[in-house]
């Protein structure tokens, strides 16, 4: 029987590629002031994204997305999420990510002055967020 239920068109954009353009059923995103859930005919919206994983489920099967910050946009049936950088689970590098964390944890533990701490922190947020995508949807 043909799925009639009503969908939302995803489609998450980098500066590199179209990571990703599916029908979904809904969308979970961290905004910078909290979670949202959203489903088709939400209203039109524009949020500010935070380092976390994306969540959005297609028939009945919840997948994950690594994302860096950025803004997500609903608009009709579309939502779009423009962020530097995104990841599937299964396209994430968890030793790369493993080392980005190390550094980044190094960096903020280390007794240098001129660190920039702000820039650790968020290296460190992204390589937390890729790690928790890869190991829970099984990453490579
Ligand atoms: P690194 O220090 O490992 O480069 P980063 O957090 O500084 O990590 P970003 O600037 O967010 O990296 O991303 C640069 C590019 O590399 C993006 O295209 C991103 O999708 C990709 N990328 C970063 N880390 C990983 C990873 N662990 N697995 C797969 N792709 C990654």
């Amino acid at each position: 029987m043909a799925d009639t239920k009503k969908k939302l068109h995803l489609e998450v954009i980098t500066p590199d590629a179209a990571v990703l353009n599916e029908d979904v059923d809904f969308i979970i995103a961290r905004a910078l002031d909290g979670d949202l859930g959203i489903l088709p005919g939400h209203a039109a919206i524009i949020a500010s994204l935070d380092i976390n994983p994306l969540v959005y489920e297609i028939n009945g099967k919840k997948n994950t997305l690594a994302v860096a910050a950025g803004f997500l946009e609903v608009n009709g049936e579309t939502a779009t999420v423009i962020t530097s950088a995104a990841e599937k689970a299964g396209d994430i590098d968890v030793v790369r990510s493993e080392h980005a964390r190390e550094r980044a944890e190094k960096r903020l533990h280390g007794k240098r002055d001129n660190i920039d701490v702000e820039r650790a922190e968020l290296a460190l947020k992204r390589a937390l967020c890729r790690l928790q995508v890869a190991h829970n949807y099984g990453g490579k």
